[in-house]
């Protein structure tokens, strides 16, 4: 099931991750991207979302999209140049694209999500920060249908491809269906490895990951919790969903997203179907941080939820006893 599906989202997410690197490598140098100049960010964003949601529509145009950008900024004359730079690099990976097909496939993804039918989310840079730093992001596509994810593809187009310390080879795509298992591709494709979880049972064996932005994880409440488990090694920060990449090839145990207690923000849907199907297919646990399932059902953002774990599973429920223990 879904082989079709995941067979477009990879090329998708291939085309996407391609371009993001493209724009990277080709209109910013480390000495010139800066965080108030986020050109590249807005260009590369909105070019991969064009392409993605293009290649859905020419084999499932009947299906809806939920996604993170629309081209409100992009329309107005002070992003003339901007503009044109999107129409540009979409053009050179699908050169039968106008303007106002490029236009449309970006804001074709206005849809509302909720818990009928299916539609895909998508999340063309996840982890910005970490795209203009020169760090890790991720190209996140997936498959929601009656509020389950059901397949999801995952670019991760920096990250070392076999693991985090092997730093020759770099651009990882990991993919997962429902029921079917998770698989890692290097970016080319040439070659396909199952992905499969740590093994390990106790929590001296742990390995965390966190955000690299302590504005989006507590970071102290997660070292209070590496302290009841007795983990020895520090946590690993990275940004975007490449944390869920790490915990399904098994490098991480445990992905950590603890709200502020007084936090009012939603996680998104793009920011979590992807990784979540892909961690769980690879023998994982995906929760809230009161061990609740993810709700992806309630349109745009998982609303009903706290924060999020991901674990190899066999560590989950002592994780969220821990997260219980802390305040
Ligand atoms: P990460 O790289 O894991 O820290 O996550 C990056 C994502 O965090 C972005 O895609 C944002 O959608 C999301 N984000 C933005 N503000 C917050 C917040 N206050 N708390 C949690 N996540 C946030
Ligand atoms: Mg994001």
């Amino acid at each position: 099931m879904y082989e079709e599906e995941l067979k477009i989202a990879i090329a998708a997410v291939r085309q996407a991750s391609e371009l993001c690197q493209h724009v990277r490598a080709t209109l910013v140098t480390d000495e010139t991207i800066t965080k108030q100049d986020r050109s590249p960010v807005t260009i590369a964003d909105l070019a991969a979302q064009a392409a993605m949601s293009s290649i859905l529509q020419m084999t499932f145009s009947d299906d809806p999209l939920v996604a993170e950008e629309d081209t409100h900024l992009l329309q107005q004359e002070e992003h003339a140049q901007n503009r044109a730079r999107v129409f540009a690099e979409v053009r050179r990976l699908q050169p039968h694209l106008d303007d106002t097909a490029i236009l449309a496939a970006i804001d074709r993804g206005d849809h509302a999500g909720g818990p009928e039918g299916r539609f895909w989310t998508m999340d063309p840079i996840d982890g910005t920060k970490g795209y203009i730093r020169g760090d890790q992001y991720a190209v996140a596509l997936a498959l929601i249908e009656d509020g389950e994810v059901v397949a999801g593809a995952l670019g991760c187009p920096h990250l070392p491809c076999k693991t985090m310390h092997n730093t020759t080879q770099r651009g990882v795509i990991m993919a997962a269906s429902k029921g079917a298992g998770a698989i890692s591709l290097s970016m080319d494709g040439s070659t396909v490895t199952p992905l499969q979880v740590s093994v390990a049972t106790s929590g001296s064996e742990a390995v965390l990951c966190e955000s690299v932005e302590a504005a989006h994880t507590r970071q102290g409440r997660s070292s209070r919790v590496s302290e009841i488990l007795g983990v020895h090694l520090p946590p690993v920060r990275i940004d975007s969903q490449c944390k869920y990449a790490i915990v399904a090839r098994g490098e991480a145990t445990t992905y950590l997203r603890i709200p502020s207690a007084n936090s009012t923000y939603e996680e998104k849907i793009w920011d979590h179907a992807a990784g979540a199907i892909v961690v769980t297919e690879a023998g994982g646990r995906v929760t809230d941080t009161l061990g609740v399932p993810l709700d992806f059902s309630l349109r745009r953002t998982l609303r009903n939820n706290k924060g999020v774990v991901a674990t190899n599973g066999a560590l989950h429920d002592v994780v969220i006893e821990a997260l219980a223990a802390t305040q």
